[in-house]
């Protein structure tokens, strides 16, 4: 079964053909977030060159979907992150590719290769640990009544897992639930030893090791820099942000209705990604934070306090990985970021 992946737009692709391999140039990662940056990649299976009603030009890669999930595993997590926590990562990449594939979220191919879909950076930070988890779940799913699911993971919840509404669609997902995290923790997890002595934040991909404050974090703007974001951002002028006003929050905290005061301009806005988007140059950790104003000589502030980094829904990764430290099987994480499903073998080749 091979997979279509969209790795990138540009007026004009930069690439190199390798014996096995091709080389692609400049390929931006991490698209309008904190860790948005550019890196020349490389790539097994196929490079065809679209060119665009723009004028721009698309590489699209494709590949074996199995092949596919051991540099998606890889990107998202560290190759030397637990095993089970590489099982439990290719199981629930691989439901939510194959979804993908019937559903298309992109024209003319699959997937993309950002954050959007899922990270898929080619071989550079593949090794034999992906691979080995990748084959020993050959084909495995995860399964709710019967049908494959659509498994959404984030970085690390905060403390607790957010339900779909507050992200997405206003439906129940079943297996979308919110359940305690105390897993990604560092006050939890820095007291144990994880990964036979190795140290800190090994589990997560080399760029991602630079964010340490995924679970609580502070912003702090002025007025002046806020309402200037805003702006920015939103391409309307609200005048000076007066007020910031959580209106609804999701069962992990995430806000995902918030109330923006300006004196020109008050609009409430969501959900979770929105507001991400809007209050930040990037693209805030989450949408989960108190708002505390305070004056200082004459400057009104802005204080938000935060939790945890990503959307929230679904597999809590840093969580996960510790639970796999901890000695937990693959089986065991799954079932506990998506209650009440099943690891069904049918896809077995
Ligand atoms: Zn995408
Ligand atoms: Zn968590």
């Amino acid at each position: 079964m091979n997979i279509r992946i969209g790795i990138l737009t540009a007026p004009q692709i930069e690439f190199e053909q390798r014996e096995h391999t091709f080389l692609l140039k400049n390929v931006r990662i991490g698209i309008g977030f904190h860790w948005d940056r550019h890196e020349d990649q490389e790539f097994a299976g196929t490079l065809e060159i679209r060119r665009n009603p723009d004028g721009t030009q698309t590489a699209i890669n494709t590949i074996d979907l199995e092949d596919y999930l051991c540099s998606v595993i890889s990107s998202e997590m560290s190759a030397n992150s637990p095993m089970e926590l590489l099982k439990a990562h290719a199981v629930i990449s691989r439901s939510w590719a194959i979804r993908a594939m019937e559903h298309p979220n992109h024209e003319g191919f699959h997937v993309c290769a950002d954050d959007h879909c899922q990270r898929y950076e080619g071989l550079r930070r593949l090794n034999e640990r992906a691979v080995q988890a990748v084959r020993a779940t050959a084909g495995q799913v995860l399964t709710y009544d019967g049908k494959i699911c659509d498994c959404r993971y984030h970085k690390c919840c905060g403390g607790r897992t957010e339900i779909w509404r507050t992200c997405w669609e206003d439906i129940d997902v079943p297996y979308i639930q919110s359940v305690e995290c105390p897993y990604c923790n560092p006050a939890y997890f820095n007291h144990l030893p994880l990964g036979g002595g190795r140290e800190g934040l090994f589990f997560l991909n080399d760029y991602d090791q630079e964010t340490t404050d995924f679970h609580d974090w502070q912003v702090t703007y002025t007025a002046e820099e806020l309402s200037d974001i805003i702006r920015t951002k939103s391409g309307i002028d609200f005048g000076e942000i007066t007020d910031l006003i959580p209106l609804h929050r999701g069962p992990s905290g995430r806000i995902d209705q918030l109330k923006i005061v300006g004196t020109k301009h008050t609009e409430v806005i969501g959900k979770e990604l929105k507001i991400r988007l809007w209050l930040s140059r990037s693209c805030l950790y989450s949408s989960w934070f108190e708002v505390e104003k305070t004056l200082n000589s004459q400057l009104s502030i802005f204080n938000l306090h935060g939790h945890g980094w990503g959307h929230g829904a679904g597999l809590c990764q840093i969580g996960a990985a510790v639970m796999a430290a901890e000695g937990h099987s693959y089986e065991e994480i799954l079932n506990y970021y998506y209650p009440g499903t099943r690891l069904n073998e049918k896809m077995r080749k």
